[in-house]
């Protein structure tokens, strides 16, 4: 069942004979509800429950562990079987709670700085794997009114490339935006793409949410070498597609992720020429600071590089924000959701050690 959006859902009770309204009212028990058992659907006549018993099945990914950083920040492991864990973080902030799910076990994509693209591609998460992700986040936050929610925002920034994932992804997404899911606005929701072009044509026209893009190079030649997709999809091509997106949502922006790599895309050449670069698309920045994995070959821009880059985009009006690193004691900032369970059990043991 958590396989379906509420279309497929109402589909899938009009073939046992039972009218719309009762799709409407199971996905409100197991969504916001956090109710993974049909018995406790307690508006439900017993009869349809045995009959929901018999013939369907809500099936939520084991929770392997959760753990807590000192700055607020939640992380949450799933299992996803064969030995395969998905990682799940929530970051709290004064304004926001944002959640940051994974779409796949791995990634195909293979940028040089990612740890994800270095393991290599597994396979596509599920549609009740990728949501299973926001209902245990929602369960263990606290189901609270809708006004007053606790996760208000959902980054599609774990592991994985989305639009690699597209059927899935959008279903899940569905459910994320739908009233009788978890209701999150359009806006709220984004989708992170490291480039992929026709897939981004084809959001835009399924479910047009917020678009974020790992851009990370201001030209072709760095970011041939940074991201192996570029040679695919060069930046010309990207930044159509990224005015087509916005042609579809005229008052939204594209967010430029753009990670801070010392010596490779960090200086003030790097940042006039993202400047000319952008010149056509809405956009804002987001600079990530390179969070290092074991044998990168890269290392973090200094903090004096990150300044003056930023304030080089700043002086001609753009919005510019830096990503904060969060929930490193906890090894959940951005890049090193690894996800291997053997792998994780070590950290767990290493978490524990701290914990005392
Ligand atoms: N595949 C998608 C979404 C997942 S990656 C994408 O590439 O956009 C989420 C973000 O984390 C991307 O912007 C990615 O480039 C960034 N990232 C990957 N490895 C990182 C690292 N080691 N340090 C900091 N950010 C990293
Ligand atoms: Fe895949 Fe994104 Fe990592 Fe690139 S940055 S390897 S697209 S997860």
């Amino acid at each position: 069942m958590l396989n379906f959006d509420l279309p497929g859902l109402t589909a899938l009770f009009a073939r046992m004979g039972e009218k719309p309204f009762r799709a409407r009212q199971v996905m409100r028990w197991i969504h916001p509800g956090g109710v993974a058992d049909f018995t406790d659907m307690t508006d439900l006549a017993k009869s349809l429950r045995h009959k929901l018993l018999d013939h369907a099945e809500i099936k939520v990914p084991d929770l392997l562990f959760e753990q807590k950083s000192v700055d607020g920040t939640c992380k949450w492991l799933l299992d996803v079987g064969t030995g395969n864990g998905v990682e799940t973080v929530f970051i709290p902030e004064n304004t926001r709670g944002t959640l940051c799910i994974s779409s796949q076990i791995g990634c195909a994509l293979e940028c040089l700085f990612c740890s994800t693209g270095r393991q290599g591609f597994n396979r596509n998460l599920t549609t009740a794997e990728i949501i299973g992700q926001l209902w245990w986040a929602n369960k263990a936050l606290g189901v609270t009114p809708k006004d007053e929610r606790v996760i208000s925002n959902v980054v599609m920034m774990g592991m994985g490339e989305p639009l690699a994932n597209f059927d899935n992804v959008v279903i899940a997404l569905s459910i994320m935006l739908d009233d009788h899911g978890y209701g999150l606005s359009r806006r709220r929701v984004t989708v992170s793409t490291s480039g992929m072009v026709p897939q981004m044509d084809r959001l835009k026209e399924v479910m047009p949410v917020a678009l974020a893009i790992s851009l990370h190079a201001s030209n072709d030649r760095v970011r041939d070498k940074l991201i192996p997709l570029n040679k695919k999809y060069p930046l010309c091509q990207l930044m159509a597609a990224c005015q087509r997106y916005l042609a579809k949502a005229p008052r939204d922006f594209i967010t430029f992720e753009y990670i801070m790599l010392k010596d490779v895309n960090d200086s003030a050449q790097h940042a006039r020429e993202l400047i000319e670069l952008v010149k056509d698309v809405p956009c804002k920045f987001n600079l990530i600071p390179f969070n290092p994995f074991p044998n990168s070959g890269f290392e973090r821009s200094t903090s004096e590089r990150i300044r003056i880059f930023r304030e080089i985009l700043q002086e001609v009006g753009f919005v510019v924000t830096v990503r904060k690193t969060r929930g490193d004691d906890i090894d959940a900032a951005c890049g090193q959701l690894a996800g291997k369970v053997k792998d994780k059990t070590q950290r767990q043991q290493k978490w524990q050690l701290v914990q005392g």
